[in-house]
């Protein structure tokens, strides 16, 4: 795993956990296949995100739960529908089991964050997570949650003004492109009735790993 293959990290941390999935053509692939895996993701969202001790199958397997949990409600904020109520009770009920407090730091603008119960390092973990998705879906921004769907990308982001499409100029470029594609294999009739539905199927049922993922 290498740097370049989280260029896109540092967004708000619900946004970069939901952003563990990659669309490659029309269908979402996993980019977390193992704890090792895991591990790497962590290492760019230490500093907001306590690491445990133990980053293991038990871990991943966790992690992903959530993972997917937020990514149904960021795509549905996203799509401006209600929140899964699901995901909104396992969410809540995640966040409840490890609440922390936010401290003073010494300088303005900081702060601390300690937890208020004794709970293990991996249910901390999912709790961190799980804040995280609520503040970003109870606060300001939770209105800008877009999701890019320019082709190769897929990727869930914050809209920086009320018409922006794209999470970047590239992708505005590619989409440009690929329309412009399409517009001539209509004319030419290259584009397949399985194409037009694998594209118009993308933004509700997804394959990743192998295994079927419906939003
Ligand atoms: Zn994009």
């Amino acid at each position: 795993m290498t740097v370049a293959r989280w260029s896109w990290l540092g967004d708000r941390l619900a946004i970069d956990v939901a952003n563990t999935v990659r669309r490659r053509g029309w269908r979402y692939i996993e980019l977390i296949t193992s704890p090792a895996g895991l591990g790497a993701w962590l290492e760019h969202e230490r500093g907001r995100l306590a690491i445990p001790a133990q980053v293991d199958p038990v871990l991943m397997s966790r992690f992903l739960a959530i993972r997917d949990q937020v990514l149904r409600l960021l795509r549905a904020a996203a799509g401006g529908t209600a929140l899964p109520a699901a995901d909104v009770h396992a969410i809540n009920e995640l966040a409840a089991a490890a609440p922390t407090v936010r401290l003073l730091g010494t300088e303005p603008g900081q702060h601390i964050t300690r937890p208020v119960t004794r709970a293990d390092q991996a249910t901390r973990f999912c709790a961190d997570i799980a804040a995280a998705t609520i503040d970003l879906l109870t606060g300001p921004d939770a209105a800008a949650v877009a999701l890019c769907d320019a082709p190769g990308c897929g990727q869930l982001y914050l809209r920086g003004r009320p018409n922006q499409q794209w999470c970047n100029p590239h992708c505005g470029t590619r989409a440009r492109s690929q329309r412009h594609a399409e517009r001539n294999t209509r004319t030419t009739g290259w584009l397949t009735t399985k194409d037009a539905d694998c594209r118009k199927s993308a933004y509700r049922s997804c394959l990743y790993g192998g295994r079927a993922w419906k939003p």
